[in-house]
């Protein structure tokens, strides 16, 4: 039996290891490795933080789920790689050797690079782990019998735009629902884009028109190109920029409570491989991704390394949706199906972007195919039915991460569900 690995127990990774397992068993012992027993649902972590779910509600162990399906499974995490020699090497001192690797670990939150952010030792809250997420929600529980101004958005380099929209609206929502929003003297949404709705993409459809609406609204003082430089107690540092990125206001905002979404790096674990990863730790791969520097190392979702979409006053980054990630998984598997079959057919993935934020009774969602402009697909909307189709997808989701269950989630709904088509008739045939 060959052996395939499969390192990060995220989104990606659990949809990788099912669908390799699927594919492949046959031939292929399939391994995962994460660095923790549980799988979590990401897009739900707001939800955690304003206290509308809790942990249990979009957390599973893995264990018991993958075993099940044949994939063998080890919580120990990655120490390191050697990839010479094709083996890694967890965290308790045990060497995996591997003949296929797929790289999913996700990112490195990089609240180094903002002096006194982030939640374990600064001053701002996050939601991007299920631990943060919790943080969060015991912080705002004494915000509440306190209140005062509160800072929601994202750092210079973010790439996940998304969450950072979705939580300033459903904490303005949940403010309103305890009857406590004329307790808050200010709601600002500081964020490193250019403009409300750029979301890393160069915005998608009328999601400048529609978010800067919806902030408004909600009564939030919007501060865009804004390069947050250090955090104290109580007190934000900005500089804000022009177009050209010359700085044309400082300023120190007050805040009672915040929730600030950083820049993403690869682990540390990856960055010490020569060649494999850029140098924020991000893998460097190919249309396939496949290594550029070792063809059996593959990778999916935020470790991927992609670069801006354009350069901007303060920098931003691509976000990496569930959608695209499912699409590289896809691909992968395919390839490597295919080769094991003797086909030299190889598919790209779509790298197209869906996401739905959630607004408390309604609920915002994109759809961008291509990610980058000139697109097909330049869709964003709003309306009471998002909500019912985050709600619905995240049940979908568990069950999936549950189950193995390998009807592609993204594709289905974006496409079945939206009737939009998938891609240009070139890309199918080269898929098919
Ligand atoms: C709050 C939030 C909301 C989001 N909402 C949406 C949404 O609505 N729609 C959407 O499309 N996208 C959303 N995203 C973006 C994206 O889909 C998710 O971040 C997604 O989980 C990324 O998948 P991934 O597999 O790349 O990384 P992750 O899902 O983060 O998985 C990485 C895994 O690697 C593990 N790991 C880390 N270090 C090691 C190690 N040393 N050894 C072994 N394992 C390790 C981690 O524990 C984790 O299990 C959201 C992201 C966040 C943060």
């Amino acid at each position: 039996m060959k052996q395939i690995i499969v390192v990060g127990g995220g989104t990606g990774g659990m949809v990788a290891a099912y669908e390799l397992q699927h594919a492949l068993r046959a031939t292929h012992q399939v391994t995962l490795v994460s660095d923790v027993d549980y799988f979590q649902f990401y897009p739900s972590n707001p939800w955690v933080a304003v206290g509308w779910r809790a942990r249990q509600d979009i957390t599973f162990p893995i264990r018991p789920h993958v075993q099940k399906k044949g994939i063998r499974f080890f919580d120990s995490g990655l120490a390191s790689i050697d990839a010479e020699n094709n083996t890694i090497v967890l965290k308790d001192g045990s060497k995996l050797p591997y003949d296929e690797l797929l790289l999913s670990t996700g990112a490195k939150l990089d609240f180094d690079a903002i002096p006194g952010s982030g939640p374990h030792g600064g001053w701002t809250q996050s939601v991007c782990t299920v631990d943060h997420a919790e943080l969060a929600h015991a912080r705002y529980q004494e915000f509440l019998q306190n209140p005062g101004p509160v800072i929601i958005g994202a750092f210079p380099g973010a790439s996940c735009f998304g969450p950072a929209y979705e939580y300033a609206l459903i904490l303005a929502r949940d403010l309103k629902k305890r009857k406590l929003r004329d307790k808050v003297p200010s709601l600002t949404f500081v964020t490193s884009e250019p403009y409300i709705g750029h979301m890393g993409l160069g915005g998608v459809g009328e999601s400048r028109a529609i978010l800067t609406k919806a902030l408004q609204d909600e009564g939030f003082e919007v501060i865009t190109n804004a390069a947050v430089t250090h955090v104290e107690q109580g007190v934000m540092h900005v500089e804000e920029k022009d177009s050209l990125g010359v700085t044309t206001n400082v300023r120190r905002l007050p805040f009672q409570f915040s929730m600030m979404l950083p820049a993403f790096r690869g682990i540390p674990e990856i960055m010490t491989v020569p060649g494999l990863c850029n140098d924020r730790g991000m893998v460097l791969v190919d249309d396939y991704m496949q290594s550029l520097q070792y063809p059996n190392i593959h990778a999916v979702g935020l470790t991927v390394a992609i670069p801006p979409v354009e350069t901007t006053p303060v920098p931003v980054n691509v976000p990496k949706t569930g959608y695209m990630i499912e699409s590289m998984v896809t691909s992968i598997v395919t390839n490597l199906k295919n080769r094991s079959m003797g086909s030299p057919v190889r598919v790209k993935p779509t790298l197209n972007a869906v996401c739905i934020a959630d607004l408390g009774d309604s609920g915002l969602v994109f759809v961008a195919l291509p990610q980058n402009k000139p697109r097909r697909v330049d869709w964003f909307t709003q309306g009471r039915w998002v909500h019912l189709a985050k709600v619905a997808f995240e049940k979908y989701f568990m069950h999936k991460m549950k189950t193995g269950h390998s009807e592609p989630l993204y594709e289905y709904f974006s496409f079945k569900l939206l009737g939009i088509t998938r891609t240009t008739p070139e890309e199918e045939r080269e898929a098919s």
